[in-house]
């Protein structure tokens, strides 16, 4: 896919838009997916682009996972520069306060969030083999907390 093809990175958006997901065919030259606002029409929409893996052997399930964690992350601020409420708090109390940097904090929500979506039985083969039973289901809670007022459509 040639750069900056028509994706732009996350900035702030004011509106709720539906989330796309792209299977694509390419490969893309450092990374095996990637959460943007893509043109659609004259509208910017979320998506998640999943390339084809740069390591056969990483898990697209896992990948996917992490995207969605990006995501959400958008969906509840609407901007990748704030974090969501008590992210510091639980990464001080889960001992993983060293993230100082606002890019690894952005990596580390979509990672905890990852974990908290394969921490369901249908999904826990998918689940890295380093995350704790305690650590997944800090996880599970903490996004069932910031998806609490959450309505169905
Ligand atoms: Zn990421």
């Amino acid at each position: 896919m040639p750069k900056g093809g028509g994706i732009r990175r996350i900035t702030t958006v004011d509106e709720c838009k539906p989330l796309k997901i792209l299977h694509l065919k390419q490969s893309h030259c450092k990374f095996n997916s990637e959460f943007a606002l893509i043109q659609n029409g004259k509208d910017m929409q979320p998506a998640i682009l999943l390339y084809n893996m740069l390591v056969p052997s990483e898990d697209p399930i896992m990948v996917l996972a992490h995207e969605l964690g990006h995501a959400l992350h958008y969906s509840l601020t609407k901007d990748i520069n704030v974090l969501p409420e008590k992210f510091d708090e639980l990464m001080q109390i889960s001992g993983k306060s060293g993230l100082d940097i606002l890019e690894r904090k952005h990596e580390a929500f979509a990672d905890l969030t990852a974990w908290a979506i394969l921490s369901d039985d249908e999904l826990k083969e998918h689940l890295p083999l380093e995350i704790t039973e305690d650590f997944a289901a800090m996880s599970t809670e903490y996004v069932s907390f910031l998806t609490s007022n959450w309505q169905m459509r």
